[in-house]
């Protein structure tokens, strides 16, 4: 699929746009204007047609009538105005809910990404990737509370979900419109994308992108951050990998704290009758206790949680599978 002439074209998207550039923002005055006139410079250059849209995530400052007077001057900008703030990854998501483009590219207001790279994405989208994600090789941001977290946090989700890019926290990435069909996200969910699409059979891949220091504005996060990423981490690998069968997680726990308080329940009366130690003597009683009430419930959880489960699969008439492709069908 080339940029100039997409190759699928759903009917609720307009043919005349290639590539949408989603771009969250909360109090970015000065910013906003300045990446609008990069972005446009960018852009001109590859010949696509294109779409910006920016979600102003309930700024308090002057983005909001900032960006209107560019949406006013300019008519391929599109501005959602969210009524709070409601994070990051709700303001991508409202903005891929209103792109028509056949390529998504989403990056960040605060001039840290540079538009220039839009261009190696595109490429090397084109070279046969469903998803690009751009990696801050030279990152300009303070080492304690960012750089060192990221990387770590980095370590980890690569990890956990067996998918190896050096940065999922990079904004800049471009994704092909039909690799984000039945995307939910929640919490810092964004930067799993790539990941949520590889899992799925997409072809992921990472482009080294130029990082710059924020010169205006404010940075809106610290190291809190990273917890909330791995939470959410745990999440989409539990829900990916046990979504369906919840009770394997929850039983296969419950049955083996069973399985020990009975061993602890054997050893407690091999004490007593084979060594004379009184029961009140060693915490084995207690503990054989705490086991089996503790594997119980979790056995109960399990069950409840496959309750939940089919209820959220067969009120939404969701599949278990997903399609590629059929033939005479
Ligand atoms: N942002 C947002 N909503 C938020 C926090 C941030 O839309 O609740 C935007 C922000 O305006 C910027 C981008 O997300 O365009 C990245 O935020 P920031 O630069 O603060 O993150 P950092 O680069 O420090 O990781
Ligand atoms: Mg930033």
């Amino acid at each position: 699929m080339s940029c100039n002439q997409p190759s699928t074209q759903s009917n609720q998207e307009s043919p005349e746009t290639d590539i949408s550039v989603i771009v969250p923002a909360l109090n970015e005055q000065g910013n906003v204007s300045r990446l609008y006139e990069r972005l446009t410079e960018a852009l001109s250059k590859l010949n696509v047609k294109y779409e910006v849209i920016f979600v102003d995530d309930g700024s308090t400052d002057n983005t909001s009538s900032e960006l209107d007077d560019i949406a006013k001057q300019y008519s391929n900008v599109k501005v959602i105005h969210l009524v709070r703030n409601f994070g990051q990854t709700a303001a991508f998501s409202a903005g891929i809910d209103h792109a028509k483009g056949q390529i998504l590219v989403t990056l960040d207001a605060d001039l840290q990404n540079d538009p220039k790279d839009i261009a190696s994405l595109l490429n090397k989208l084109q070279s046969g990737f469903d998803v690009v994600s751009g990696w801050r090789k030279q990152r300009n941001d303070p080492f304690w509370t960012r750089v060192l977290p990221s990387w770590c946090a980095n370590k980890i989700i690569s990890f956990i979900s067996g998918i190896s890019l050096h940065d999922y926290g990079c904004s800049l990435k471009a994704y092909r419109r039909d690799t984000l069909a039945g995307v939910k996200l929640y919490g810092e969910m964004h930067r799993f994308i790539p990941i949520y699409a590889a899992w799925m059979g997409a072809r992921i891949a990472e482009v080294p992108v130029t990082h710059h220091k924020r010169s205006m504005g404010s940075s809106k996060y610290g190291l809190s951050r990273s917890v909330k990423v791995i939470l959410d981490l745990l999440t989409i690998k539990f829900l990916f990998d046990y979504g369906t069968k919840p009770s394997y997680v929850f039983g296969t726990l419950g049955l083996t704290a069973i399985a020990l308080s009975f061993v602890s329940l054997a050893w407690a009366l091999v004490l007593k009758y084979a060594f004379q130690t009184s029961l009140i003597k060693t915490p084995l009683p207690l503990l054989a206790v705490l086991l089996f009430t503790v594997g119980v419930q979790l056995v109960l959880m399990g069950l409840l949680a496959e309750v939940m489960v089919r209820t959220y699969h067969e009120a939404q008439g969701k599949r278990i599978y997903v399609i590629k492709d059929t033939r005479n069908i």
